[in-house]
């Protein structure tokens, strides 16, 4: 009898609230923590706006504690979810406020390009998600600095500890990674071309049906059209195994 009242608080105590574009479910006890978290959603919805992506009216966002950190988009529907131990930064290496700026980076490039395609590779996407994301958060800290979440911590700093990992593997010469690889080339694309003029991109990507087979061949007319430089087309060329979904090669989609 006590625990079907205590599994029934626990129902009744979930909340759904509608805060600018999102629509947002979460435990009572975390209030605080869900419109922080809409605060940076609707921030970085406006910025993909004033970008052109033209971004989904409406994204659901789910607050689930879970016995694991975990933040991720629905590959073909505009809904992200938090699975979370603790929300407190100085208690789980997880990096709020830049999640949040990544996983709006997927949303917009799924509005435009679905994932649901037999081309894209999982270090494209991800890339992509990275780059906005990284590009977003300090856009975010030159806004609300410290304070963009319920617990004030320097998110900027936090995500620095990977582009500084980045940055070095490329200056010493390493084998870098497949994520590494992909981040670089988005990196590049976005300081070439201008994060206003990505929409576009993504939108010829759609329209001219770059798909399997030869996607790689697709995406690289797509580049030239682009009018991306030299030094870009020839990075694609060495690493698209990375960036393009091979049917039959190990890379993980
Ligand atoms: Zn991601």
């Amino acid at each position: 009898m006590t625990l079907i009242s205590v599994v029934f608080c626990s129902n009744a105590q979930t909340e759904k609230i509608k805060n600018g574009h999102f629509v947002i479910s979460y435990d009572k006890d975390i209030e605080e923590y869900a419109l922080a978290s809409a605060r940076i959603l609707n921030f970085v919805w406006e910025r993909l706006d004033e970008f052109g992506f033209k971004p989904p009216k409406k994204v659901v966002f789910n607050l689930v504690k879970s016995e694991r950190n975990r933040l991720f988009a629905h590959k073909n529907k505009p809904i992200i979810t938090l699975e979370y131990t603790s929300l407190d930064p100085s208690k789980v290496p997880a990096n709020f406020a830049y999640g949040l700026c990544h996983e709006m980076g997927h949303i917009g490039m799924f509005h435009i390009t679905p994932n649901k395609n037999n081309w894209m590779s999982l270090y494209y996407r991800e890339g992509w998600a990275d780059i906005f994301g990284e590009n977003i958060t300090v856009l975010l800290y030159e806004k609300f600095g410290i304070y963009a979440w319920p617990n004030p911590y320097n998110y900027l700093e936090r995500m620095a500890i990977y582009t500084n990992m980045r940055t070095q593997a490329f200056e010493k010469g390493d084998d870098v990674s497949a994520s590494y690889i992909s981040d670089f080339f988005w990196k590049k694309l976005i300081e070439e071309k201008g994060m206003d003029k990505m929409p576009f991109f993504f939108r010829q990507i759609k329209s001219n049906r770059v798909r399997n087979p030869d996607a790689d061949k697709k995406i690289r007319a797509e580049l030239v059209k682009f009018g991306v430089t030299d030094d870009l087309l020839e990075y694609f060329d060495q690493n698209k195994q990375h960036l393009i979904y091979y049917p039959d090669n190990k890379y993980d989609r």
